[in-house]
This record gives structure tokens, C-alpha cells and sequence, in this order.
């Protein structure tokens, strides 16, 4: 069945009124006729039942039916991904959607050769994502930040799995076998790779696990699929729960 991401809340019969985009994509894209069912999230209040109302041509609305889903969140993991080109940026927030990460920050770093980005865009495919994987949720996409003022203001309860090219970092599933709760973020640096600078400073965080993904240096979108699938399986829900 449809999902669609929605900004309203969603309750037993609420009105949700349609922005353009969603409208043409149910009825021109779709083919959803007035009265047929589709499910409905908002990343707060579960999944629902809606039915497309018949509503006018211009302003198209949904009729919220009844709970399908009680709400449920990813585990509580971002990606911080330094400025790549855009169809390696678009794939990884596409995939680190999928792979159910929570939220998506863009870095820019010494060695980053991109340095504009469409938000809005990367927002765009994030949700498209979440609607088509299941998830009850879709990562905010915030920045760009300078991973400098990032690293200045690092949260101390937050682990930094940092994916560390250089060769000497243990084995990723090594490194994260220690049982550990709380807030995690994945760092991946940009093509050039992070200077010995920001190395330094990344590794004096007492919260970074610095991490290999192997012996090949991978390209930064390989890169985060990789470590997001690692920190997964050994400390998300890939396990099921
Ligand atoms: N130009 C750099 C490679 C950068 S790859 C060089 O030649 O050294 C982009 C990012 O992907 C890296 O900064 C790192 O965060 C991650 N990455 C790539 N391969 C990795 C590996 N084998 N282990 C850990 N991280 C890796």
C-alpha cells in the first residue's frame, strides 16, 4: 500500500490537507482515486489509515481513519558525512535512510571540495526513503557545520564511531563488540580523507571509537553504508529488536 510522510497530526478523523507535490503524486503518479485507503505517518503519532477525499481539483485532502502502527524510532544513531559530490550525497542519505540511521549532518572539513548543497533536496529524498522502507520516521538533514565547531561542542555522552582510514584503527566490529547504550554518530570524512589536524583532534575525543572497515580505502559512500550497517548489527536492531 501507499505511504506518505505527512507534516500535520494525525488522528481519528483528521483532515490532512495535501501539499501540490503529495496531491499529483497520489493521483497522476499513483493513480489513487477519491475514496481509495493509503497509510499515513508523521514521524510522532504512528502509522495510519487515510482515505484521498474527493475534494476539488486544487486543494486535495486525506481522511485519517484509525491506528495501524503505535509509533516506533530508530536507534539512536546519526551519520556525520563531510561534503561529497551530489549523487554520492544523495545515495548516502537515500541509503543511510534505509539502513534506518536517525538523523543526517552534513560536515564540511579541511579537505572538503564541495562546499554547497540543496537541503531541501536531500530533505526530499530522505523522506521518499522513509516512506518506502517502512519506517515511522525520516531523518532531519541539518548543516552544513565545520566539523571543527562540531568537534568543539561534542556532547560527552555521545559515542563517535569514527571511520579512520589510516590503517591503524581496530576492526570495526571489534571496536564496537563492548556492550554500550546511549546516543552513537558515524563519522565519515570527505575524498581527500580527514588531515592529520583533524585526525588528532577527532581522536583526543574521549567518546571516539576510532574504527577500520578494512584494508581497501572505500569511497565515503561505501564508507557509511559499511559502518551504518556495522554499528547495526552489533549495536542497533538488526538483531530484531
Ligand atoms: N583520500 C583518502 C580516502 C578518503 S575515503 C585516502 O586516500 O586516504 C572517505 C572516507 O571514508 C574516509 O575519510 C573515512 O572516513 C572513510 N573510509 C574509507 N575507507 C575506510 C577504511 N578502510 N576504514 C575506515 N574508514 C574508511
Amino acid at each position: 500500500m501507499i505511504r506518505l510522510w505527512v507534516k500535520d497530526d494525525l488522528a481519528a478523523g483528521a483532515r490532512v490537507a495535501l501539499e501540490q507535490g503529495q496531491a499529483h503524486y497520489l493521483r497522476n503518479v499513483m493513480r489513487l482515486a477519491a475514496g481509495e485507503a493509503l497509510l499515513v505517518f508523521n514521524g510522532r503519532e504512528g502509522e495510519w489509515r487515510a482515505r484521498l477525499t474527493a475534494d476539488g481539483k486544487r486543494d486535495a485532502a486525506l481522511h485519517v481513519e484509525d491506528l495501524v502502527r503505535p509509533q516506533t524510532a530508530v536507534p539512536d544513531v546519526a551519520l556525520l558525512i563531510a561534503l561529497v559530490k551530489r549523487a554520492r550525497l544523495e545515495t548516502i542519505v537515500e541509503k543511510a535512510t534505509e539502513l534506518g540511521v536517525r538523523q543526517i549532518e552534513l560536515l564540511t572539513t579541511e579537505r572538503t571540495n564541495a562546499d554547497h548543497t540543496n537541503l531541501g533536496r536531500l530533505q526530499a529524498i530522505a523522506v521518499e526513503a522513509a516512506e518506502q522502507t517502512g519506517r515511522l520516521d525520516a531523518p532531519s538533514v541539518l548543516g552544513p557545520e565545520k566539523l571543527s565547531r562540531r568537534l568543539a561542542a561534542w556532547p560527552a555522552e555521545t559515542r563517535l564511531m569514527f571511520c579512520d582510514e589510516a590503517g591503524d584503527a581496530p576492526q570495526a566490529l571489534a571496536a564496537l563488540s563492548a556492550p554500550a547504550g546511549g546516543p552513537w554518530a558515524i563519522l565519515i570524512g570527505p575524498e581527500g580523507g580527514f588531515s592529520p589536524d583533524e585526525r588528532a583532534a577527532i581522536r583526543a575525543l574521549p567518546a571516539a571509537v576510532p574504527v577500520s572497515l578494512g584494508p581497501r580505502i572505500l569511497r565515503a559512500d561505501t564508507a557509511a553504508i559499511s559502518a551504518l550497517t556495522l554499528w547495526q548489527a552489533a549495536l542497533g536492531d538488526f538483531g530484531g529488536a
